[in-house]
């Protein structure tokens, strides 16, 4: 059961294989076992995800139409309101906030018959790429407990790499969703800028931030996509744009495929046994039918410090509202006047990545910086964005390792943000541009020792509400490799 698909235990459930109840229970038991060594899940709804599964078992006995994901687990990344369940975005300041609505996404999500078992560990408002700035503690990454399952969607990606939901959601502002997909072995997508709502996210750069599925195949995903994707009233950046169903865009094949490589780019900077799995990937594609184009890129050097300009610029603007007045934690000590109240309350409640954030960000856009830091950092964005422009002229997806180095050790990176940042290379420059990008599972770099073995991601970036491309060439990988099928030993 574990190892099922979203779409097998749909199919199981509309045609009477097995209940959703039956699928719910085992997956919660697979959730109970393994979240004290992995601590990928803040919360795990327990009987709430049973009710809904009877709800799914029940419509089936009473002959009622089911949805593309009846009975299907999901598990949601903290960051994103469920409405009755508590949501703390792994932070401190809300760490007893409990939404009174449903983000689009869940909304959708419930709509068609999926059963929400829990919500899952994240850096604090989605800021780091380690999962180690977490209220909660660290997610350990099931292939290596020591080491970190990337971030900030660490909790969703261990999630679904140790078969605890055939899917979750992340969001990815700057990477969140691909570099932990490919610390974990799993499949991520980030959409394109607008494709999905992002109502009911809690916002952390909103010019960036996209919410997208991870799963362990590209079916999954475009099956989960198809879904909870187009246009919302309540997020006017959420695009008009058609939804393709896109299981029907899946084709099985890559030939003609242009697929264009930023070798000076990559080469500058990768871990070498990254490079060489990736390599490999790129000659599969090739042996598919697809052809190997050389692109240059030449601002995406830069994409690192424009986007952590950017990024915390607009993080500092969105987590004002955090004040202890209207929602949230507050300090205990009530008579202190209401600004040393806001200075203690942000003080307590929010962690050091956090509030450095913050700082960056408040410093970048201050009046005597602005132009030096913010508007520069804008103006160097577009040029990246024409960057891709200039290269999706002769290509249709241009390929890139997910990130230049296999899951590193917990604590590892901790004692130097900057280490930390510059991991971020290959995955902040999709988001500045607004481009859809997907990381699948490519190989392994295999090493003496325990583990033996730590999963590389293959990342494709495609043109804006080109996702069907992506998937399809995702899909036709996995259907001449079997890295996607592997699972860690628990
Ligand atoms: N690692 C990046 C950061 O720390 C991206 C995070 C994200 O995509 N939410 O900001």
């Amino acid at each position: 059961m574990l190892n099922h698909s979203a779409r097998a235990i749909r199919d199981g459930v509309a045609s009477g294989q097995f209940s959703a109840v039956e699928v719910c229970r085992a997956f919660l038991a697979r959730i109970e076992a393994t979240n004290p060594s992995l601590n990928a899940f803040t919360l795990i709804a327990a009987e709430r995800a049973i009710a809904t599964a009877e709800a799914v078992d029940r419509r089936r006995a009473a002959g009622d139409p089911l949805g593309s994901l009846a009975g299907v687990p999901v598990a949601i990344k903290d960051n994103l309101c469920v409405k009755g369940m508590r949501t703390t975005a792994a932070s401190r300041i809300l760490e007893n906030y409990v939404p009174p609505y449903d983000a689009t996404v869940v909304e959708r999500l419930e709509a068609a018959g999926a059963v929400i078992v829990g919500k899952t560990n994240c850096d604090e408002f989605a800021m780091g790429s380690s999962n180690e700035n977490s209220a909660f503690g660290p997610v350990s990454n099931p292939w290596a407990l020591d080491r970190t399952p990337g971030g900030s969607s660490g909790g969703s990606a261990a999630a679904v790499a140790a078969c605890c939901t055939p899917l979750a959601l992340g969001s990815d502002t700057g990477g969140s969703i691909r570099q932990p997909a490919a610390f974990c072995g799993v499949v991520g997508l980030k959409p394109t800028y607008g494709r999905v709502s992002r109502y009911g996210l809690l916002a952390f750069a909103s010019s960036l931030d996209q919410i997208g599925p991870m799963t362990r195949s590209a079916a999954d995903a475009a099956l989960a996509l198809s879904v909870f994707a187009g246009p919302d009233r309540a997020d006017a950046t959420s695009a008009r744009e058609a939804v393709p169903d896109f299981a029907k865009a899946m084709t099985g094949t890559v030939a003609g495929l242009r697929i264009g490589v930023p070798r000076t780019f990559v080469n500058d900077g990768v871990n070498e046994h990254v490079r060489q799995v990736w390599d490999r990937a790129l000659e599969t594609l090739r042996g598919a039918g697809a052809t190997l184009v050389d692109v240059e890129l030449p601002h995406a050097k830069y994409a690192t410090p424009v986007y952590y300009l950017v990024a915390s610029a607009e993080a500092s603007s969105n987590l004002a509202r955090y004040d202890g007045v209207r929602y949230g934690y507050r300090t205990a000590d009530a008579n202190i006047g209401v600004k040393e109240m806001y200075c203690r309350t942000r003080d307590e409640g929010f962690g050091a990545e956090v509030k450095r954030r913050i700082m960056l960000g408040t410093y970048v856009l201050s009046a005597g910086y602005y132009d030096a830091f913010y508007l520069k950092a804008q103006q160097v964005r577009t040029l990246l964005r024409r960057d891709y422009d200039s290269a999706f002229e002769r290509v249709d997806v241009v390929a890139m390792p997910t990130s230049p180095m296999p899951a590193f050790r917990l604590g590892e990176k901790t004692a130097d943000p900057l280490q930390m940042y510059l991991g971020d290379i290959f995955t902040v420059s999709a988001n500045l541009a607004g481009l859809p990008a997907i990381s699948i599972p490519c190989g392994f770099v295999e090493q003496a020792g325990n583990p033996a073995r730590l999963p590389v991601g293959l990342q494709l970036t495609g043109r804006m509400f080109d996702e069907a491309t992506l998937l399809r060439a995702a899909d036709t990988y996995e259907r001449i490799t079997d890295w996607h099928t592997q699972s860690p030993q628990l």
